[in-house]
């Protein structure tokens, strides 16, 4: 049981960019993807997530014994797989509580029955200190920075993936909203949710206690010392 990811090259526009990556994410596991600006980390998250603008050139991506290598992404998120964006987009007129229902749907085959989906969903709001109201808005309009973050989170906690892959979902936080994030994932990980996490903070990292650190540099990956 695992997410292995085996000598994975990608190409962006006929670019390469990143260039033969392995690495492997057990059951709640935390690993940190460090890098510079321009490194690849946003590149190696969304192929990993099939987002159609990157070009796996070669290698594979193996969830739990499922090859997903040639597997469009609603089949990578049904077999458990989760992509927080850096820069989410707003989707005006969907309300956050229907995409929320409609995504466990797709997921899970079934259509989430109300009364344990709101009890949930206001677990979560709370984990997240959201205001009950924030699940009627359209996903992402007019959200601020960290609110967007916060929606990335909230849809991480309800879709409950096996593995998740979390991109900057720090930045534009302020400090008591770090400490809600550093929560969620280390809930996440008690209840054996992989994470694979692109941070700069060095006390992020810190306060987590990660079990790897990969710093990707011109598109090849090294392990750091924990
Ligand atoms: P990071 O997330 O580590 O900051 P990215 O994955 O966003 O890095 O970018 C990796 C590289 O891909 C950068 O050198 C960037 O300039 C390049 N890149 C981004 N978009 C395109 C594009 N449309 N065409 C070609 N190269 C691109
Ligand atoms: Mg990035």
């Amino acid at each position: 049981m695992s997410l292995v990811i085996n000598n994975l090259s990608v190409s962006r526009a006929q670019t390469p960019i990143i260039n033969r990556v392995s690495l492997s994410i057990s059951p709640g596991e935390l690993h940190i993807l460090s890098g510079v600006n321009g490194a690849g980390k946003s590149t190696l998250l969304n192929a990993l997530m099939a987002n159609p603008l990157y070009e796996v050139t070669s290698g594979e991506i193996v969830l739990d014994d499922i090859d997903l290598t040639k597997l469009p992404t609603f089949e990578r998120a049904r077999a458990g797989l989760f992509l927080s964006l850096q820069a989410p987009p707003e989707v005006p007129g969907v309300p956050m509580d229907d995409f929320l229902r409609t995504s466990l749907e797709a997921i899970t085959g079934t259509r989430p029955h109300t009364l344990p989906f709101e009890r949930d969903l206001q677990e979560a709001l709370g984990l997240l200190r959201l205001d009950p109201k924030f699940a009627k808005r359209s996903l992402n309009e007019g959200f601020s920075g960290g609110e967007k973050k916060r929606s990335e989170l909230l849809q991480l906690l309800m879709l409950k993936p096996k593995y998740a892959l979390l991109d900057e979902p720090d930045s534009g936080l302020d400090p008591d909203a770090v400490g809600y994030l550093i929560e969620v994932i280390t809930k996440l990980r008690a209840q054996g949710t992989g994470i694979f996490l692109v941070t700069h903070y060095e006390h992020v990292i810190k306060s987590l206690n990660p079990t790897a650190i990969h710093k990707l540099d011109l598109g090849n990956i090294t392990l750091q010392n924990t």
